[in-house]
């Protein structure tokens, strides 16, 4: 495989940018060698701009659940950009992509728009610090919320693949604010919540782990945030950036049947342009300016564009059948990955939860952060660079999931699952 234009791209934007990129765990430093440059993305398929192609399971982090470039959402684009592409001032295409996430999720009574996952998550946090004005959040080691000060604290995703979950950067102060638990641990959050209740703000999760792999919760830990939380008056937020319309066209909170106070949402409510959304119980989202005193504002918030996206996705994903497919396909690639290790005789734990899933290089059963950590990192390194070789791009590292969409067919997922096989039967 022919990488030299890349090389030649990435030497620029090293010169350029911190890393070369915009987004850390882009840069392929958790993987070694140096990151493909993208030039453009169809269905399944990326093209780098050495005219490689990929299947590609990183699909934008999430977003593209649809595909790339799905034809709906590129013929709705090219419609709403001959309308002006930002106002600053109410559309209808607001009130549309609301009802629509509203009426998805019985949860949220009044939502606000914004421009990403790490805005949803710190204005979620803001405002319930408002509501029952009390000033400290537990969160959980390995969940990632984004980049806010006080969440990069034992946070995942990129900060957890560099090892440096505790930011430099963020004053002390900030982050004595924010208390951290291990995940799927009861005992120890029953323990934190009886005797710190007074001063907690809100309890942030991601239902399904998504930054640190693909970890799942125990049966009964949901279960156990909600009793507590709501026992103690603590609002319970779901960080639902990477699970919202993923684990199910409901997220987390319908595939596990628990019902947050608040709820994050990001990533496909975009359909691959820059959108957040944060909303919840009526009482708590009238807190927020201008009906309430808690500020929170932007520019291009409810752009027009990125609403238009949204839309879109949400319209095609409603369809009947859409994730009865999405659900065969991945029970394919589930049942072929699998195999494919075992017949390998490699060590590795799979998990999933609808189209989120991780391999991890481990024979220890990842329930938390600590334990995906017993995972082969360097093992994972040369897996990563056989696949890409392969034309099959996963994320560029083992704390990151993996994704599908509508547009994976059975022919990808069977080049994926041999490439699978003879990568393993290698490293
Ligand atoms: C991606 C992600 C975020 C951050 O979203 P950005 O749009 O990257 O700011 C927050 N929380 C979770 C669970 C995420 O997966």
């Amino acid at each position: 495989m022919e990488t030299n234009k890349s090389k030649i791209f990435y030497k620029q934007a090293i010169k350029l940018m911190p890393g070369g990129v915009n987004s850390p765990v882009r840069a392929f430093k958790a993987v070694g060698g140096s990151p493909i440059f993208i030039k453009k993305a169809k269905g399944s398929r990326i093209y780098d701009v050495d005219g490689n192609a990929y299947i590609d399971y990183v699909l934008s982090w999430g977003p593209m659940i649809l595909g790339h470039s799905h034809p709906s959402v590129v013929n709705a684009l090219k419609t709403a950009i001959e309308n002006g592409t930002s106002f600053g001032a109410p559309t209808p295409l607001e009130i549309e992509l609301a009802r629509m996430i509203i009426k998805a999720y019985p949860s949220i009574e009044k939502v606000r728009m914004v421009n990403s996952g790490t805005e949803a998550t710190m204005s979620a946090i803001r405002a319930a610090r408002g509501f029952t004005k009390r000033d400290k959040i537990i969160k959980f080691e390995g969940c990632y919320h984004g980049h806010a000060d006080g969440l990069l604290v034992k946070a995942g995703s990129g900060a957890a693949t560099f090892g440096v979950p505790d930011s430099p950067g963020v004053p002390k102060s900030y982050a004595k604010n924010t208390l951290t638990l291990p995940l799927n641990n009861i005992k120890a959050f029953k323990g934190l919540i009886q005797k710190e209740w007074k001063s907690i703000a809100c309890v942030i999760i991601e239902p399904v782990v998504g930054n640190i792999g693909c970890v799942l919760p125990i049966p009964g830990f949901l279960e156990a945030l909600r009793k507590e939380t709501e026992k103690y008056g603590i609002v319970l937020i779901f960080d639902e950036v990477m699970t919202g319309f993923r684990v199910s066209y409901g997220g987390a909170q319908a595939y596990y049947g628990i019902k947050p106070d608040m709820t994050c949402l990001g990533k496909v409510i975009g359909g691959g342009l820059p959108v957040g959304a944060y909303g919840g119980k009526r009482e708590i989202m009238s807190m927020v300016a201008p009906e309430g005193p808690v500020y929170q504002a932007g520019t291009l918030s409810g752009n027009p564009l990125a609403m238009t996206a949204g839309i879109e996705t949400l319209k095609i994903l409603s369809r009947k059948g859409t994730y009865e497919k999405l659900e065969k396909t991945m029970q394919h690639l589930e049942e072929g990955l699998k195999d494919a290790a075992k017949k390998a005789g490699a060590k590795t734990k799979f998990y999933r939860a609808g189209t989120m899933f991780c391999t991890y290089f481990t024979d220890t059963e990842v329930v938390d952060y600590k334990t995906a950590k017993t995972s082969d990192t360097e093992k994972f390194s040369r897996f990563f660079m056989g696949m890409l070789n392969q034309g099959i791009n996963f994320a560029p590292s083992q704390f990151e999931a993996g994704f599908i969409s509508i547009a994976h067919t059975d022919k990808d997922i069977d080049k994926t699952i041999k490439a699978f096989f003879e990568v393993l039967s290698k490293i």
